[in-house]
């Protein structure tokens, strides 16, 4: 800096010279004010130069100028790489962040203080049927037309989250939304949505659950507490308490029935997976399934009419791997039912065969009543049946095919049904490959 002013006095002091050996005092005081004005004008210059480059070039194509100006150039060139830096690791981490919030399974919108949207995330789009770049400033209430939503968003204190219908909900499907606004900044708001449909459904199918059990075991309370007061208050002879207490006995299996049931659902639900350890022959397997089904079918028809035909096949050879008792009690809801369900005079046909692809199945048809093919899918829903007073009458709790299906998933299996009104059914368990052994004998 005091070289560059000693620099400017030198040629001041040297053009005053030349300025008085040509005018004396007059030219000696022009020469310097010509130095000084060429030194400001280059000044000017050079400043007109930076200006230029602030305003319109980038950082890096600086203009080439030496001295002091060289200096400020370079100096103003870091700052500015610096403040560029800095700027683009915010913009990455802003787009980290922005990236984070678009992966969340749960929608996040944000609301400037009107509750015009600012930005929102794909999931929370999916949600309230928003378009994220088309409705960005758009006020939510005008988009999300719940009057749910529209009370919660107008009151003052959104403690807590509603429950509003997804956009994507049809006639055949609900969507259900949790919603909830949380204040944040100056005055803006974060509203985030939650898929809660199968919460929902969990909670709907539980309550269901409930009441059905409670109105299964209540009908044969009302029952067995109607005799029971019967034979308190009426004189009634040894024939008539004998046969109340029949009827007493029926009630109570009824009920006995359905707790075993419950306790073997809530059993398959809460254990783990069946091993691969236990290993039992089909026959070993077979052998209680068809004295069971042969004494069940003789209560049910009685020799005099004409009887059931039962026919069952186990090829010796095999054996399954798995949980016996699991299965055993599959294989004996399937060959009960078909008992149960089929007629004096008719065939139940209970056969073991092994499938082209290794797989092991078993299948039970029998010549009864058939279902028509719009019950077909439910009928491993708890407690659905086709018909309700028949399958009371012969002892059904409505448990036995949800029973089997779990089972059959338990051992990475399949329960089929094939059936027809009127043409009989086939219900059909096919075990896979790899809990299938060959006994050696
Ligand atoms: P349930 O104890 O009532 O028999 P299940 O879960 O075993 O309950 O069966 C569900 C329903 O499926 C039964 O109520 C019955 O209507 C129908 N069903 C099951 N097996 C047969 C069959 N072999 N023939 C006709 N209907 C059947």
């Amino acid at each position: 800096m005091f070289s560059r002013f000693l620099v400017l006095v030198f040629w001041m002091a040297v053009s005053a010279v030349v300025g008085y050996w040509y005018a004396q005092i007059y030219g000696a005081l022009v020469g310097a004010l010509l130095i000084t004005f060429i030194a400001n004008l280059k000044n000017l210059w050079r400043g007109q130069k930076i200006s230029e480059w602030l305003r319109h070039s980038t950082v890096q194509d600086p203009p080439v100028l030496g001295g002091l100006w060289g200096d400020l150039i370079d100096r103003l060139r870091r700052i500015m790489n610096d403040q560029i830096k800095q700027t683009e690791s915010h913009q990455q981490r802003l787009q980290d962040f922005l990236s984070a919030i678009q992966a969340s399974p749960n929608g996040v919108v944000l609301l400037d203080p009107e509750g015009r949207i600012e930005w929102c995330n794909l999931t929370a789009a999916q949600h309230l049927g928003f378009d994220s770049k088309r409705d960005l400033m758009q006020h939510v209430v005008h988009l999300v037309r719940d009057p749910v939503f529209n009370k919660y968003f107008s009151q003052e204190n959104h403690e807590g989250e509603v429950i509003i219908e997804g956009r994507s909900a049809s006639f055949l499907k609900s969507v259900k939304l949790s919603v909830q606004l949380h204040a944040y900044g100056e005055n803006r708001q974060l509203l985030l949505t939650r898929d809660v449909t199968a919460l929902a459904q969990a909670d709907a199918m539980r309550r269901d659950f409930v009441a059905n059990v409670s109105h299964e075991i209540r009908t044969p309370l009302t029952v067995l507490s109607g005799f029971i007061e019967t034979l308190q208050t009426l004189n009634l002879n040894q024939d008539e308490r004998t046969k109340f207490l029949e009827l007493m006995e029926t009630q109570a299996g009824r009920m006995q029935g359905l707790v075993n049931d419950l306790l073997i659902l809530s059993q398959l639900e809460g254990s783990p997976m069946p091993q691969m350890t236990e290993t039992f022959s089909l026959v070993d397997l077979m052998s209680p399934v068809e004295s069971e089904a042969r004494g069940l079918s003789q209560t049910h028809f009685s020799i005099l009419e004409a009887p059931q035909i039962l026919k069952f096949e186990a090829p010796p050879t095999w054996s399954l791997i798995g949980s016996r008792q699991e299965i055993y009690s599959a294989a004996s809801n399937l060959v009960n039912n078909a008992v149960r369900y089929t007629p004096a005079g008719g065939q139940v046909d209970c056969v073991w065969s092994q499938l082209p692809d290794q797989r092991l199945q078993f299948s039970v048809q029998d010549t009864g009543p058939g279902i028509s093919t719009e019950h077909l899918p439910r009928l491993t829903e708890r407690f659905y049946r086709v018909d309700r007073s028949r399958s009371r009458e012969s002892g059904g709790t409505g448990l036995g095919l949800a029973i089997t299906k779990h089972v059959m998933q338990r051992h990475g299996g399949e329960l089929k049904i094939e059936s027809e009104l009127g043409k009989g059914s086939k219900f059909i368990l096919i075990f896979p490959a790899s809990r299938t052994s060959l006994n050696h004998q």
